[in-house]
């Protein structure tokens, strides 16, 4: 039996992995949940799951906690995170909230020696730096969930301590992985939204259409598998089912296949090293008939070359690049925008905050600070 956290629990990755646990109640127990407003589905899931300790980072008030759940301790605001990262009790703490609050969620954990599961990207991608150097300090190394880290961390378990000399990070391609760069930049909000394959909250699923969310990977896996950007190399396979592969010394590569399924890396983060069942499909090889792939185009998907450059230059270049696309997101899926104004909202954010520190945790707030002012300044504009 262990005990489980769960930062963002109403959430795409968070409701999954409340299935498993569902679906496993012999071996996890639930010791805190957390949402930010959506208090209706965190009430049912603190009624079916019991947790020790709730949190909802937008307050709402004491009255409005249904009578029946006087069993939970509940943590309103800010302080939610820290509280069900931190002072709850558990083995293993899901970081499964969107954006940065990640990054001071998976500090607080890795302080309290808690294992983390990493799902939020932008916790390594704003501080990947001052986290791996946490981890190492706390000698509990991350668990990745995203698919593709999850899948070179299982490839990596057949390496016998070799180091690969490269990653082949794969990528769907997202809806416009055929569209001319003239027809994705005026792409709507609904074209945005239909991911071919995987399911998943508004704000990967848009940037999965601008492979912004690979270029976020790119920066993930950098610093998980302490691999140059170079040698990460974007492979576009409109299939999913090779979810990763890594490349080795002697020419071997090894990959991890499965059926696009979320609860496959989450659960994988859950038992590692051990494989449970899962209650996703098998993968039918036979059906699929054949498996393709093609090179990323970076003039049709700036953020494909925005990944290395932001990563060559350093700093809080990579700080900058989420903050600004976060917030160009946000402005698309209001409809303020056209899709192709996300990329040119952040190439403006990058060129204007050029050389800015990442050297603390204050350095990276301030940073994300600025990105998202500019943006908003030239959305005003
Ligand atoms: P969702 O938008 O579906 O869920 C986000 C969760 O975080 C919800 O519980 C939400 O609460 C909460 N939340 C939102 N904003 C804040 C905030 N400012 N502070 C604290 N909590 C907040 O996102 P996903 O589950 O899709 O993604 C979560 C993370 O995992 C992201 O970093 C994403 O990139 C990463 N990821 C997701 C994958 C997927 O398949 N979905 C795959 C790989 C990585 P509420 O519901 O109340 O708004
Ligand atoms: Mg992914």
């Amino acid at each position: 039996m262990s005990t489980l956290s769960i930062l963002g629990s109403t959430g795409s990755i968070g409701t999954q992995a409340l299935e498993l646990v569902r679906l496993h109640p012999d071996r996890f127990q639930v010791k805190a949940l957390t949402a930010h407003r959506n208090a209706e589905l965190l009430f049912r899931q603190v009624r079916e799951f019991r947790p020790e300790l709730a949190g909802l980072t937008v307050p709402i008030p004491r009255n409005d906690i249904p009578a029946d759940l006087g069993f939970c301790r509940f943590v309103m605001g800010p302080e939610a995170l820290h509280a069900a990262a931190a002072e709850a009790e558990a083995d293993q703490v899901l970081v499964s909230v969107v954006g940065i609050a990640g990054l001071q969620s998976v500090m607080d954990a890795l302080s309290a020696g808690r294992q983390v599961l990493l799902a939020n990207k932008e916790a390594l991608v704003t501080g990947g730096h001052l986290v791996m150097e946490a981890a190492r300090r706390a000698g509990k190394p991350l668990l990745p969930v995203d698919s593709e880290h999850s899948a070179i961390f299982q490839c990596l378990q057949g390496a016998g301590g070799n180091r690969p000399t490269g990653i082949l990070l794969t990528a769907s391609g997202g809806p416009f992985r055929t569209w001319d760069a003239a027809r994705i930049a005026r792409a709507t909000r609904k074209e945005a939204l239909h991911h071919p394959n995987w399911s998943m909250g508004a704000k990967i699923t848009v940037d999965s259409a601008s492979m912004f969310n690979k270029a976020l990977e790119i920066m993930e896996a950098r610093w998980l598998f302490d691999m140059p950007p170079e040698k990460i190399r974007v492979v576009v396979h409109p299939q999913s089912i090779v979810h990763s592969a890594v490349e080795f010394e002697d020419g071997a590569v090894i990959a991890q296949l499965g059926v696009p399924d979320m609860r496959l890396p989450i659960q994988y983060a859950m038992t590692y090293p051990e494989r449970i069942s899962t209650g996703a499909p098998a993968l039918d090889l036979f059906t699929l008939g054949q498996l393709t792939f093609e090179p990323g185009d970076p003039a049709r998907f700036p953020a494909l070359r925005l990944a290395g450059e932001c990563l060559r230059a350093g700093g809080a270049a990579c700080t900058v690049l989420n903050g600004a696309n976060e917030e160009a997101v946000a402005a698309f899926l209001r409809e303020e925008i056209a899709f192709g104004d996300i990329t040119r909202l952040v190439e403006d954010a990058l060129e204007h905050l050029d050389g800015l520190p990442a050297n603390t945790l204050e350095d990276v707030f301030a940073a994300d600070r600025a990105a998202r002012i500019r943006v908003k300044e030239a959305l005003s504009r």
